[in-house]
């Protein structure tokens, strides 16, 4: 048995100090239907992920407000990414 405590979030990382750094990341589509037509993106072998922009950022991104268009209905994988978590830290540090 191991006894190692999960790390706390930084939370010096915060989303509105920040210009939506974990938008411009793959986010992967499961069961979001919601999600419009205009904004998936089809892979080789049917996988669906957030159309992204020849920059890298998510379609779906507001780019003047850099804020997410779709904020209701963003897919599930957004929804679970943890501000100040490990890969919000990563994505932080990508973009510096
Ligand atoms: S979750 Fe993290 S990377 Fe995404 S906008 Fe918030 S602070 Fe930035
Ligand atoms: S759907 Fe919204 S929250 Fe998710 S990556 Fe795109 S702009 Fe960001």
């Amino acid at each position: 048995m191991t006894n190692e405590a999960t790390p706390l979030p930084d939370t010096t990382a915060t989303c509105a100090f920040c210009d939506a750094c974990c938008c411009r990341q793959e986010a992967m589509l499961f069961n979001d239907t919601e999600v419009p037509d205009q904004f998936i993106e089809l892979g080789t072998r049917g996988e669906m992920s957030m159309a992204r922009l020849e920059d890298g950022w998510c379609a779906a991104l507001d780019r003047n407000t850099m804020s997410c268009t779709i904020y209701e209905i963003r897919p599930w994988i957004c929804r679970e990414f943890e501000m100040g978590g490990y890969e919000c830290l990563a994505a932080r540090a990508a973009n510096l």
